[in-house]
């Protein structure tokens, strides 16, 4: 895989999509990487809403649960993955970072039936759900686990983007708008996959 004229362009073997979303615009200065979950768990649904302009949002790449990455913005124009956004210096966070959503259908709470679910009623899979506790909360939720497939390629593709961008930091949604925002949440291995992704101990 590699980056030319601002697209994934991908090698034999490689699982990757572009599908470009109406929903972008400038200026951009790419300095960061923001990691989501999308709090859904389909990839075709996710890339079908950032397809459609009532959405009026998108981000740079969709990566599902089987690894496979979808670009639907080019990595030089903003796609609308923050909303509501600070860090640092830096206000409106979508000008100044590449957008990554993992597929993941998020913080989940158990229903009357004992069934995890999340926000919208999606059941997750008992064996997809691990308990903890969110860094900005006090009481334990579910939490739908990444894939491995997902976390491999949401890394290779994020080193190849560091080589091309050079970020100056790795964060979460939730870093970026505390209080509204809980993804990626804490089963995303957030500390280690800035080290490997920026090449720091
Ligand atoms: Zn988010």
């Amino acid at each position: 895989m590699k980056i030319k004229n601002h697209f994934l362009v991908p090698d034999d073997g490689d699982n990757v999509q572009i599908r470009k979303s109406p929903n972008l615009s400038t200026p951009f200065t790419p300095l960061l990487l923001v990691i989501h979950y999308t709090a859904n768990n389909s990839l075709d649904e996710t890339v079908s809403w950032f397809m459609n302009p009532d959405a009026q949002a998108s981000s740079h790449l969709v990566i599902g649960r089987d690894g496979r990455i979808v670009q639907m913005v080019a990595f030089n124009k903003k796609a609308w993955h923050a909303g509501a956004s600070s860090w640092g210096n830096l206000e409106g966070i979508n000008r100044y970072s590449i957008g990554i959503e993992l597929v993941n259908a998020g913080k989940l709470r158990r229903r009357s039936d004992d069934k995890w679910v999340n926000w919208a009623g999606r059941v997750v899979p008992d064996e997809e759900v691990t308990e903890a506790v969110h860094r900005a909360e006090s009481t334990p939720a579910g939490w739908h686990e990444y894939t491995d497939a997902q976390i491999e390629s949401a890394e290779r593709v994020s080193i190849l983007l560091n080589s091309a961008y050079h970020f100056t930091d790795v964060l979460g949604h939730e870093d970026i708008s505390p209080g509204r925002k809980v993804d990626p949440g804490p089963l995303f291995p957030l500390n280690s996959f800035r080290s490997r992704v920026l090449g720091r101990a």
